[in-house]
């Protein structure tokens, strides 16, 4: 089986790292427009290092536009975001390496279609952190074991259940060793039935003391996997909270409208 539910929030008790310690992720007074959609108001973000951040709201609320400019997939108009104390560059080659410090898993899982699971795994490897093949084939088989699907290595990702290739997708941005995991609704695209597989790595990472965003609907892992609730609408944090205040005594009528609506 796996890790007890709340071993993330034990371990992360007593001998949390001094709060000293910079954010690993931070964000300060970001706002990003679309045109005249103003989609991201002054966002002020910290993660901390091994802090599982569940970020919760409405459709249309920024939620995706938010993961996708902490790796600067999306460009903002103005703010800051840092990553471990580094200051995210424009563009360039920094960049690049910065990026690759963001692991990503999308609601749609994103692997190549055209390279096994396997090859999935190591090109990131190979490519950008230049490391050899046979050191990036046993890192990956060694990831695709603990997600539960190194017998799929030699398959194509449409030989694969829904499940299994955002297993792979997650092994693949693990392999790239990022500080940080952003997850966009990962168990969205997937079969009820499936979901619980997905989550259940997730929660094994959080145990394990990855860094985490993950924006979800699946209240269950919120309650279990988060140190830190996040509520956002309209582009703006409307809340940030404990999960235990957060489902049972939200601060804001906007959040327990919200709450009042999934739950
Ligand atoms: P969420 O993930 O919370 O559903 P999004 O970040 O996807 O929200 O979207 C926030 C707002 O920005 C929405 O109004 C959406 O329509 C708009 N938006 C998102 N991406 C783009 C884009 N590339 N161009 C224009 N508008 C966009
Ligand atoms: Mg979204």
């Amino acid at each position: 089986g796996g890790p007890p539910a709340n071993a993330h929030q034990a371990a992360e008790a007593p001998g949390a790292p001094a709060g000293d310690e910079p954010p690993l992720v931070r964000l300060s007074k970001v706002n990003k427009y679309f045109g005249a959609l103003h989609v991201l108001r002054d966002i002020d973000l910290e993660v901390r290092r091994g802090e599982v951040v569940v970020v919760i709201g409405p459709s249309g609320g920024g939620k995706s536009t938010l993961c996708r400019s902490i790796n600067r997939l999306e460009p903002i108009d103005s703010g800051i975001i840092e990553i471990d104390g580094k200051r995210l560059p424009e563009e360039g080659r920094e960049l690049a390496r910065l990026r690759a410090d963001v692991g990503m898993v999308f609601q749609s899982f994103n692997l190549f279609a055209h390279k096994t699971i396997l090859q999935n795994v190591t090109l990131g490897p190979i490519k950008v952190r230049k490391m050899n093949k046979a050191e990036a084939e046993q890192q990956a088989m060694a990831l695709l074991e603990r997600v539960g699907i190194a017998h799929q290595a030699a398959k194509y990702p449409a030989q694969l259940s829904g499940g299994q290739q955002q297993r792979a997708a997650i092994a693949r941005a693990l392999a790239m060793k990022p500080k940080v995991m952003l997850f966009d609704e990962p168990t969205s695209a997937l079969d009820p039935e499936m979901v619980n597989e997905v989550l259940d790595v997730m929660t094994e990472l959080a145990a394990e003391g990855m860094t985490m965003i993950v924006v979800t609907h699946e209240m269950g892992f919120a309650r279990r996997a988060a140190d830190k609730v996040v509520f956002m609408a309209d582009g703006q944090i409307v809340e940030e909270n404990t999960p235990e205040e957060f489902f049972t005594n939200a601060r804001t009528d906007r959040a327990r409208d919200f709450l009042s609506k999934i739950l």
